[in-house]
């Protein structure tokens, strides 16, 4: 294997094997890897422009019996500290996020026992009612909805029917972090295994919703799980289609039972960048490929350069920033370190009416 011989496959629109990316990883240089994820972005987007949205993540309960050891965020039922935002709360939030000119609103909590299918429902149809088209949001990731379909003793087809006819049109495929299933008995064994997880995305796209691929790095994980996790994710977008974008960010190990234990070590800016990269060469088949200033911060944006296309600017996630990570409100700032990259950033508007124009700020 040389690097040259990829590069052609890759200039020609060829497919690189799992074997090819493992030999990348260990062989090729940083340019080597940004000239290939770059011939690949082209296909999709233009090279001078890059695509942002300016969103905010609402952590509605922290209440979760899952017990991931690499969380930072939660808490037990009953423990001191739990709390559900109440729908006022909620709006509250989606109110501030308007103000600064987004227009995308993730919802991601915890599995708690005591919200119950139709708490989701009337939350989400209170949201759609009262701001119809003029904000967008994220109901949930995969493993949320899991649960409470589980929860709820309802097939996914039926959970996912639920959802829509609450106004809900996008769950997203978070709580992925590694697709492997010794990963998942490793560090999360509450949390559904991998088989599970496609199955219930699978059943989220047949009934009409539309969702995304994610992935976290920097735990124990190999990168042979590395590379497992992206064939899966090649593969099911190879069956199923309705991938929109695929976003990788970066665990943050503080204040986590796994963090302590890997003695609170990041993997380096330089490596994530490095993985963004042979992601957008392996998945060739998945548009978006999303970097993450939520965990890098502004450095994030140098995944511009190794084939990402498209990013957050994050006004909250309690989550992550339990965790360690820091967010910056300075939009404008982290939007100038892109033009100095020598890209044209562009609000990507999800909702479709009624926000003031955010393009304003570029
Ligand atoms: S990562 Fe999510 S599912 Fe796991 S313990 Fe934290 S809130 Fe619960």
């Amino acid at each position: 294997m040389t690097v040259d011989g990829i590069r052609l496959k890759v200039q020609g629109g060829g497919r690189i094997t799992r074997e090819e990316a493992q030999w990348l990883w260990k062989h090729a240089t940083d340019d080597d890897l940004r000239g290939m994820a770059q011939m690949v972005r082209a296909r999709f987007h233009d090279p001078a422009v890059c695509t942002y949205m300016l969103m905010r993540i609402i952590n509605y309960t922290n209440v979760c019996v899952a017990q991931c050891d690499y969380c930072a965020f939660y808490t037990l039922p009953n423990q001191e500290g739990g709390y559900v935002l109440s729908t006022d709360a909620v709006f509250a939030k989606i109110d501030e996020l308007i103000a600064l000119g987004g227009d995308l609103v993730a919802f991601n909590g915890g599995f708690n026992p005591a919200l119950a299918l139709e708490y989701y429902c009337e939350l989400f149809h209170a949201v759609r009612e009262r701001y119809g088209d003029r904000i967008e949001f994220y109901a949930l990731t995969i493993a949320e909805f899991m649960y409470l379909a589980d929860h709820a003793k309802l097939d996914y087809a039926t959970t996912a029917r639920r959802f829509k006819a609450a106004g809900v049109r996008w769950i997203t495929g978070g709580g992925s972090e590694i697709l492997t299933e010794d990963f998942r008995r490793r560090h999360s064994k509450f949390k559904y295994t991998v088989a599970q997880y496609f199955e219930a995305q699978r059943a989220i796209i047949e009934a009409g919703l539309r969702t995304t691929a994610t992935m976290v790095i920097g735990f124990d994980e190999s990168v042979d799980e590395r590379l497992e996790h992206l064939e899966r994710t090649r593969q099911f977008q190879d069956e199923n289609g309705g991938l929109a974008s695929f976003l990788c960010w970066t665990f943050k190990p503080y204040f986590t039972a796994l963090g302590g234990a890997l003695g609170g070590i990041e993997i380096s800016t330089g490596e994530y960048l490095r993985h963004l990269a042979l992601s957008r060469i392996y998945l060739d088949n998945v548009p978006r490929i999303r970097t993450s200033v939520l965990t890098q911060n502004e450095r994030a944006l140098e995944g511009l350069l190794y084939g990402a296309d498209d990013f957050d600017l994050p006004v909250e996630d309690e989550v992550t920033q339990k965790a360690g990570a820091t967010i910056s409100l300075q939009f404008d700032k982290i939007l100038s370190y892109a033009r100095e990259l020598g890209y044209t950033p562009m609000y990507r508007r999800v909702a479709t009416a009624g926000v003031e124009e955010a393009a304003q700020m570029v």
